[in-house]
């Protein structure tokens, strides 16, 4: 069977559902944001819940959980992070995905998420009724899926990874001699498999933000700022990370925007991601990377729409009502956790090594 064989058909095109909710729910400003902040704060803490916020929702949110303990971050760490703390409550700002993950890890505690409807496209490509098959129809390949995926795709995977892991857990594997199924991301499978050589049969799904990045557009900006450094995140297309000065998950591009010695930086990936980076590189000047040009449909504009629900008012309301609670059927979780836990025990192992070869 060949490889285009072996992809099954999968709709290209995901339009978000969120455009009118963005429409209707313009952000709240000056004495009305400071009263619903002081609100959730209070809220958090009568609770016993903390907040767990992904670095592309809004900067309020962010700051929010910056200031009561919380957590901005990438989604290994966002796991992490809510498994180790000892809140009742986790309270996921982020999409769909990162809420089902705190719950793989921590079937005892409540997961709560500002909006329910916050998916992501990279999951939705990959519904489980048509992955499970693909994967049974592959019994001798290795299934890492990406953890922008539901929790029953997570069941069916041997480990989950995120962006961060990714080219060191698919060497790792490469090395024992293992072939390997990948999904759902095309652009970052592409990249993993051109860092590894390993062998990847490939899903066929994108991220809506990063897939309209346009390396044409790119290319005419960085003759405008010819000193800057680019920095691209892996769900981009290959004609765009072909240009970049680093490559690496969000944690990582913030990381590079501190330590690069450029100071004007081009960034694609979710511009929320500035409020991060800005705190990280005071000083240097972080430029969008263009959506724009030949081919592009600018259906994110570089934020992405589901990550944009995570509303003050949605968050408020999630911790005055207790609703909008993820559930994982148990059976689901249980395996799920399972690839789950391999990468986290990948992660720590790794840290582990190279902690030791610091000291050394
Ligand atoms: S930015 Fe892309 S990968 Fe991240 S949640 Fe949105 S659609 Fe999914």
């Amino acid at each position: 069977m060949s490889l285009a064989e072996a992809i099954p058909e999968i709709p290209n095109i995901i339009v978000p559902r969120t455009a009118g909710v963005i429409a209707l729910d313009p952000p709240p400003a000056g004495a009305e944001a400071a009263r619903i902040t002081a609100r959730i704060k209070a809220l958090l803490r009568e609770r016993d819940a903390v907040l767990v916020a992904h670095y592309y929702v809004d900067e309020a949110l962010q700051r929010i959980a910056e200031e009561t303990g919380g957590t901005v971050s990438d989604s290994l760490d966002m796991a992490r992070f809510g498994h180790e703390h000892p809140a009742r409550t986790i309270v996921v700002a982020g999409v769909r995905f990162m809420g089902e993950t705190a719950k793989i890890l921590n079937p005892e505690k409540r997961v709560l998420m500002p909006s329910l409807d916050a998916e992501c496209s990279l999951d939705l490509e990959c519904p489980a009724e048509r992955f499970i098959p693909f994967c049974d129809a592959h019994p001798d390949r290795t299934v890492v899926v990406y953890s922008n995926t539901s929790a029953a795709v997570k069941a069916r995977a041997d480990y989950v990874v995120t962006s961060s892991i990714a080219v060191k857990l698919v060497a790792h594997l490469h090395r024992q001699g293992k072939k390997i199924i990948w999904a759902p991301d095309k652009h970052l499978g592409a990249y993993v498999q051109e860092q590894t050589g390993a062998d990847m049969l490939m899903w066929n799904g994108a991220c809506v933000v990063h897939d309209e990045f346009r390396a044409q557009a790119l290319e005419l900006l960085k003759t405008q700022h010819p000193t800057a450094a680019v920095l691209v995140h892996p769900e981009s297309p290959a004609a765009v990370i072909a240009l970049a000065d680093a490559v690496g998950s969000t944690t990582q591009l913030i990381e590079a925007a501190r330590t690069l010695p450029q100071r004007e930086l081009i960034v694609a990936t979710d511009n929320r991601i500035f409020h991060k980076m800005r705190a990280a590189a005071p000083g240097k000047t972080l430029i969008e990377a263009p959506t724009g040009g030949h081919g592009a449909t600018c259906r994110s504009c570089a934020h992405c729409p589901w990550m944009a629900m995570n509303s003050l008012r949605a968050l408020l309301q999630v911790l005055e009502t207790g609703e909008r609670e993820i559930h994982v059927d148990e059976t689901i979780r249980a395996r799920a956790q399972l690839a789950t836990q391999r990468m986290l025990d990948f992660a720590h192992d790794l840290k582990r090594e190279v902690m030791g070869h610091g000291d050394a």
